[in-house]
């Protein structure tokens, strides 16, 4: 079965194994990824414990459970990552650390299949007792991703073989047994449906099909939420007397009374886990920003198995939702601290932003999949809005620190972290940068889109005939583009070209001759031609800095401006500008502004200069590069003056 060709998606996105990034802004960020932060990480797993509780569950080494009862996603997500690594080329080091986390996985299996190193060590006969927060099914489900990734990496079939057995025992368990609560994590869903699209076993679809359609609660459900609750607090209580450590009472002394009481009020309720509203239900996109991305891309995928349109309905209606009333300007989303989850509508508040570096993956991966499902461009831009801002701030340049919120201003009061104790972030931007080659293109029938504008090389089939891409690019500094197509034979094929929204005037060239751009910004520019063996485009994007004016729906930004130029927004930090106070500049509204490439500052950025008065100018970064020499006050909206 071809695992990206799916009955109800209109487009059939072209996986990372078929492109070949090669940019002068990513190949730096994949090769960082590859040879600094994916060994970083191993190493940080290895401290925790993360990785070790495998060799006692595996009975390799006597002690027991240390850490959360989640630390298994960690390895899980590290381990896709590092084989989406090895999926694109040799590396021998990373290839042995492959090796041993999956024997040591493996013999950390039950006989009956299950896998689970907090429950296995200390409490089996716990297993499957408290999914509304105990995590098995949310770890169950990066380990299936993880098993996927290694055997498209390597062709073994053991951790496969392995994980199925599991996912048999998952489906049993629910299934025949009839336990008929919902995951409090969502995660399983996506990964049981990517496990069909490789097996073809319609029984992992129907799984993912009742996990998702058994969300929604009864009336008896406060009580069975609460008793749950207790059961989780009376399990921790007891695994730290085995040696546990459990960060949740860091995580609550850094609350408000207020942020305590409304996480409470949330999680009792439902609605924090997406537990309250079965899933046809939902109007409004609440609680745990994270979960509610999961929870919408196994509802994207399932609607692409099944063709279900009330749940395409709510998605679409949830993500516009989100967009115009529930998202930062760098595509971050998430803004309440305690449930890590969504504000009410223009509610957002720039001195609080929670946007978790995780929320901007899962919303990364949603938007791909809605892109697929609909061939609708809206979700290309927000791709490249979260690649460029909310995804790529969440790990320093030199790949050994991160942060797991991202603020859109600071008084000095934040710092990245090389770890954190519960680090879910770190191993989830490795893996999506990892595989960054799948965001970049899909195919439909006769017609190659072309989504992003990332250095690379594509090999593809278009309606049986061969085509390969070769793409240059100068974003996020420039935006020209090259691209040189070529097919086995002389062929009419469409291609679809991406024309931002941020581009108010774009050239086309064909093979040097200019070519009538008639696609207004925020529309694909579709060529139909007879492509022949060396076919040339190239693309003028119009580049340079704009202010972009504040929602004036959103009282914190009404009267504001930031900012952007192509895809990046832009932020002055203190340190570079010495001269003056960011937090008493104010920016004209005709501003004219200079771009400079300065490529002995934070790794080679473009820095845009404006004139305030007299002589005194500021400087701004892209905001994913803030915080890279220590914490520093940072601003990003501003007055207009
Ligand atoms: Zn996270």
């Amino acid at each position: 079965m071809n695992q990206e060709k799916r009955p109800y998606n209109k487009l059939v996105p072209i996986p990372f194994s078929q492109v070949k990034i090669d940019d002068m802004f990513w190949s730096k960020r994949q090769d960082v990824n590859q040879n600094v932060a994916i060994q970083h990480q191993y190493k940080k797993l290895e401290e925790a414990n993360n990785i070790d509780n495998f060799r006692v569950a595996a009975k390799l080494r006597k002690g027991s459970h240390r850490g959360e009862f989640y630390y298994d996603s960690g390895v899980y997500k590290w381990l896709e990552a590092a084989c989406y690594v090895l999926n694109q080329g040799k590396d021998e080091v990373l290839e042995k650390k492959v090796n041993e986390i999956v024997k040591l996985i493996l013999n950390s299996q039950t006989d009956d299949g299950y896998i689970n190193t907090f429950f296995s060590i200390n409490f089996l006969e716990k297993r499957f007792s408290n999914t509304t927060f105990m995590h098995e099914l949310y770890c169950a489900g990066h380990l299936i991703e993880a098993a996927v990734a290694h055997y498209n990496a390597t062709g073994l079939k053991n951790l496969l073989d392995a994980i199925m057995k599991y996912a048999d025992l998952i489906y049993s368990t629910f299934m025949e047994d009839k336990k008929k609560y919902p995951p409090g994590h969502q995660e399983i869903e996506l990964a049981l449906i990517k496990l069909y699209r490789l097996t073809n076993n319609i029984k992992y679809l129907n799984l993912a099909d009742d996990f998702i359609n058994r969300r929604g609660l009864d009336a008896n459900s406060k009580i069975f939420i609460l008793k749950q609750f207790l059961h989780l607090n009376s399990t921790l209580k007891e695994s730290r007397k085995k040696g546990s450590i459990n960060e949740n009472e860091n995580f609550f002394a850094d609350l408000t009374l207020l942020e305590r009481f409304k996480f409470y009020k949330s999680m009792l309720n439902g609605s924090c886990y997406q537990l309250r509203t079965p899933v046809r239900e939902i109007r409004d996109p609440m609680g745990h920003a994270v979960r509610a991305m999961y929870m919408f891309s196994g509802m994207a995928d399932l609607y692409s198995e099944k063709g279900d349109i009330s749940l395409l309905k709510v998605l679409t209606h949830c993500w516009s939702k989100i967009t115009e009333r529930k998202m930062y300007i760098t595509g971050g989303i998430g803004s309440i601290k305690g449930i890590e989850g969504f504000e009410k509508d223009y509610k957002l508040k720039i001195n609080k932003s929670y946007s978790e570096t995780c929320a901007a993956v899962g919303f990364l991966l949603w938007n791909w999949k809605m892109l697929q499902i609909t061939g609708e461009i809206k979700y290309a831009e927000i791709i490249e809005k979260i690649l460029y801002n909310s995804l790529l701030v969440g790990e320093s340049l030199d790949g050994t620190k991160y942060s797991y919120t991202n603020p859109l201003e600071s008084k000095g009061e934040y710092e990245r972290q090389e770890w954190f104790p519960c680090s879910c972030c770190p191993p989830n931007i490795a893996r999506t940068l990892a595989s960054l080659g799948n965001y970049l293109y899909s195919t439909s029938e006769n017609t190659l889109y072309i989504h992003q504008y990332i250095g690379s090389t594509l090999d593809c089939m278009i309606d049986g005939i061969h085509v390969k891409v070769n793409q240059e690019s100068q974003f996020p500094w420039q935006g020209k583009v090259k691209l040189r197509i070529s097919s086995s034979k002389n062929y009419n094929f469409n291609l679809y070209l991406r024309i931002p929204k941020w581009s108010q005037n774009t050239e086309i060239e064909i093979n040097g001759e200019g070519y009538n751009c008639n696609s207004k910004p925020g529309t694909y520019l579709k060529i139909l031609r007879n492509w022949s063996s060396d076919d040339s485009i190239n693309i003028s994007l119009e580049f340079q800095p704009i202010l972009i004016q504040g929602n004036p729906r959103r009282k914190d930004i009404e009267n504001k401006v930031c900012i952007s130029n192509g895809p990046l927004i832009y932020c002055l930090e203190q340190g570079y500008n010495e001269a003056i106070d960011i937090f008493s500049l104010k920016i004209q509204e005709e501003s004219t502004f200079s771009v400079i490439y300065k490529d002995n500052v934070l790794d080679g950025v473009n820095i845009i200069e404006g004139k305030i008065s007299g002589e005194k100018k500021f400087r701004a970064i892209p905001y994913f590069v803030w915080n890279n020499r220590g914490p520093d006050e940072m601003r990003l909206w501003f007055d207009k003056s």
